[in-house]
């Protein structure tokens, strides 16, 4: 029995059980799939399936969603699939691309539409290419002073700028073909090896549109800015962690931390 076998007789057992008559079209399936690979994600997108509520009855998405949220942790084995089979759009492959780490096959044009989304093989979850964000245009310079940052008085300091103008949201942002607002910002680091290493971390970081977002202000409140997006940087050179600001000795430990859990390492 393969994988999507299993699905099918469990769909129609449910919705027998539900007592409705609609039948599972191709792209709701589609979608099935998609909802394993990120179910926070598509939950929305699953919500343009769901039928009118009757009463307090359960709808079927909403089952379909319970169901898969419950059974993604014990997902049939790979291995289990019919590899004739496209498991996104559940017909025999057509123009067939074998993913080179895992070894899975699906058509081309429904991998090449998965991996829009994210690049992780549907049926096991590996890992294809980096973590893009979502940071708009905007540009990043750095240069070094003489003087010392508190905490680091044998060596330089490192500055790091990032400029953003205003613009227009994209469809990758919170509110798409609504301005944003951009931002000038200005970070510090030791002029040492560790800091050098963390700036070399910090440009990859920005290269892979991973450093700020649109969203609201922390300080300001304000919906539509350029902000922070989860890499703490010191944008003061004095007054201590309180004031995002140096001396602090374990702030290079924990922006390679921040770095890590986005996937930027060396
Ligand atoms: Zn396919
Ligand atoms: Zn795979």
């Amino acid at each position: 029995m393969t994988f999507f076998d299993k699905y099918s007789s469990y769909l129609h057992s449910r919705s027998e059980y539900l007592n409705t008559t609609t039948s599972f079209t191709p792209s709701l399936n589609n979608m099935l799939v998609l909802f394993l690979v990120d179910p926070v994600y598509h939950t929305d997108r699953l919500s343009c399936f769901r039928p009118r509520r009757h009463g307090n009855k359960t709808s079927k998405s909403e089952a379909l969603a319970a169901f898969c949220v419950k059974d993604k942790a014990s997902a049939p084995d790979p291995k289990d699939v019919d590899k004739k089979e496209c498991s996104i759009c559940l017909s025999v492959i057509t123009n067939k691309k074998t993913l080179d780490k895992c070894g899975h096959s699906f058509c081309a044009h429904c991998i090449d539409q998965a991996f829009e989304h994210t690049k992780k093989c549907p049926l096991c979850f590996t890992v294809y290419g980096p973590l893009i964000g979502n940071q708009p245009k905007g540009n990043m310079f750095d240069s070094i002073r003489s003087t010392s940052l508190p905490g680091f008085g044998s060596c330089g300091t490192i500055v790091i700028s990032y400029r953003f103008p205003n613009g227009i949201q994209g469809l990758e942002h919170p509110n798409p073909g609504k301005p944003y607002e951009g931002t000038d910002r200005r970070a510090y680091l030791p002029d040492n090896w560790e800091g050098r290493k963390v700036l070399g971390l910090l440009k990859k970081a920005f290269n892979q549109k991973l450093t700020f977002t649109i969203g609201q202000s922390r300080t300001t409140g304000k919906d539509n800015c350029v902000i922070w997006n989860g890499i703490h940087h010191k944008t003061s050179s004095t007054g201590g962690p309180t004031c995002f600001g140096y001396p602090d000795p374990v702030y290079l430990k924990r922006v390679q931390e921040d770095l890590a859990a986005k996937g930027i390492t060396e």
